[in-house]
């Protein structure tokens, strides 16, 4: 088996991916540094991001506090709080920082970044460029990164495992997807940025390779998740396909309406009606619903997103995209119509424990972005947290690699580290792609999706069963996504499992987790993180505090 050498391994090259290679390369630049990528970089899931990054930089109205606080009361106090003095601090310095490097952000008439409202968030203070910030902000880091010639790129690369000798990782194994051939990544540190694992979910926002990766390979090498129970439901989604009409349409001043044409919402979130958090929201609307109170498609219930009042003029200027939205995927214009929306699986607050700096506790591993779990947002993530989320923590990733990178030596390819790669080799071509009688890989893929609207645990282990024998159809190596695919449900099934059962051992109601055997909160018992760990068998759940800093839990009331 062929094998590479770099000093740094990142894999992914999403929007924290491609900040913890800058700040990687920036810190040192005599480290060689490499970026794994299943995909072109440009179409990582960053980019469809639509409403905006949160940051302190009214100062006249804002301060860090206050968008501590903000992000501590939308968490359901599962936040630790620590975490969150840290990223409210430098969210203005990695805004700046992005601003410098060229980000293209809207702005007032007075030549200042324009900020806007948002869920949760008691002032406006998330940067946007018009309703494209992903796509812009991705775009300025990838450029970015061109200019370090110490920064290289595999794009189209899938990693399939982590490699640990000794306690200490020593690379990856990823497969080159154009030839289909597997190679051992060595190198002294890794950065896991993978992103999320929406895909588990049959209704979500996530594109179709948010498929929870790097959460599994860190987990079966026995890095713990966090806060897998806590499952974002956004509540504007286009009932049709499950795109997502941003929190912004709301920030600009849209209305939600159900049937009767009433602003539902002052049942449940009165003082904040449509800028409560995504949680609250979501639950509304499904009880909306549940009581009679939704219309009904072709699609399922829904309930109405109204911007009829905010006019073609602001339409125009800030909401350019979710007018293409509408228009391109349900042939409504809303400038005239309503949107029909319903709530669906958008983001996951759990993923990798880590600490504040990205390390996860594996010598020379680190996780930053929607996979791993600092964890910052606990039980609710507000929006417009996460993009900063990606910069604040993937910097950091980078330098905590760099810094461990530059004290080691580099691996060499000998044994325990080939004959692990070489049992990786095995397990793609012996058993996942040569299996030739099981069910097809679309088929067990469906019935996961259809479980988690469940959270069936038994069923899991079932379908963990039934994967084992899963046929890959197309057997050729050369750009096999069939084989990609395979590969995928694998670890979603995996991931799967460990939301399934942290959901089942939280006996409470808080943020996004929503039980009604357990309806209200439990400081007492469950003021605390479950993580998850690989067993072989059932995962196995412990605990880990919370920190309190300076924000005593309260009630949540908005
Ligand atoms: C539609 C939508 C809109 C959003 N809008 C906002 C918003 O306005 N504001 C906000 O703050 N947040 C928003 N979010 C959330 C935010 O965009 C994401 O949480 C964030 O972009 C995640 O970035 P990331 O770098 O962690 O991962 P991603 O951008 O998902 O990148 C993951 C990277 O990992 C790579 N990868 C994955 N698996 C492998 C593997 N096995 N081998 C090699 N490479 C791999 C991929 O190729 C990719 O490059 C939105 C999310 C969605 C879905």
């Amino acid at each position: 088996m062929e094998h590479l050498s770099h000093d740094i391994l990142i894999i992914g090259g999403g929007a924290a991916g491609l900040r913890a290679a800058i700040a990687a390369a920036e810190l040192n630049p005599k480290l060689d540094i490499a970026i794994v990528s299943k995909v072109y970089p440009m179409r990582s899931h960053t980019v469809s991001a639509e409403g905006g990054m949160a940051a302190v930089l009214r100062t006249d109205y804002d301060n860090f506090d206050l968008h501590a606080y903000d992000t501590i009361k939308g968490s359901d106090f599962l936040a630790d709080q620590d975490a969150v003095e840290f990223f409210v601090k430098e969210a203005p310095k990695e805004s700046i920082r992005l601003e410098h490097w060229g980000c293209p952000f809207s702005r007032d008439p007075d030549g200042r970044i324009s900020v806007r409202a948002f869920g949760g968030m008691s002032v406006k203070r998330t940067l946007f460029a018009t309703d494209k910030i992903g796509f812009h902000l991705l775009h300025t880091l990838f450029q970015t990164s061109l200019k370090f010639e110490n920064i290289r790129r595999y794009d189209e690369w899938f990693a399939t495992s982590i490699l640990v000798d000794n306690g200490q990782v020593d690379g990856v194994t990823a497969i080159d997807i154009r030839s289909g051939e597997l190679v051992s990544f060595l190198a002294k540190a890794v950065v896991i940025a993978t992103g999320g694992c929406g895909r588990i979910y049959q209704f979500t926002t996530n594109g179709w390779i948010k498929t929870g990766d790097g959460m599994a390979m860190a987990y079966r090498v026995g890095v713990p998740l966090k806060d897998m129970e806590m499952v974002q439901y956004h509540p504007t989604l286009l009932p049709n396909t499950g795109i997502l009409i941003t929190e912004a349409a709301r920030g600009e001043g849209g209305h939600l309406l159900n049937k009767d044409g009433e602003r539902f919402l002052k049942r449940y979130v009165p003082n904040k009606m449509e800028l409560g958090p995504r949680d609250i929201l979501s639950r509304a609307e499904m009880t909306e619903i549940k009581e009679g109170r939704g219309f009904e498609g072709p699609y399922g219930s829904y309930v109405n997103l109204d911007l009829t009042h905010l006019g073609a003029e602001t339409i125009e200027a800030k909401l350019p995209f979710v007018k293409e939205l509408a228009e391109r995927y349900l042939g409504i214009d809303p400038v005239h119509e309503m949107i029909p929306v319903r709530p669906g699986q958008h983001y996951m607050m759990g993923g990798v424990h880590t600490d504040i700096h990205g390390y996860t506790g594996l010598p020379g591993l680190y996780a930053a972005g929607e996979m791993a779990c600092v964890s910052m947002n606990g039980a609710n993530r507000l929006g417009s947290n996460s993009l900063t989320e990606c910069l604040v923590f993937g910097a950091e990733a980078g330098i905590g690699a760099a810094e461990y990178a530059i004290k080691q030596r580099s691996p060499s390819f000998g044994n325990p580290v080939q004959g692990l790669a070489l049992e990786e080799e095995k397990r793609i071509y012996d058993r996942v792609l040569k299996s030739e009688t099981g069910e097809k890989i679309s088929t067990v893929r469906a019935e996961m999706q259809k479980t988690m609207e469940e959270h069936a645990c038994g069923l899991l282990g079932d379908l963990k069963k039934r994967m084992k024998n899963a046929v890959v159809e197309d057997k050729d190596r050369v750009y096999n996504t069939d084989l990609v695919s395979a590969l995928e449900l694998d670890f979603m099934l995996d991931i799967a499992e460990t939301i399934a059962y942290a959901a089942l051992a939280r006996k409470e109601s808080r943020g996004a987790h929503s039980r009604t055997d357990y309806p209200k909160r439990d400081d007492v018992q469950f003021l605390k993180h479950l993580v998850v760990y690989e067993t072989g068998t059932v995962p196995r759940i412990d605990t880990m505090p919370v920190s309190i800093t300076r924000w005593k839990p309260e009630a949540r009331v908005y």
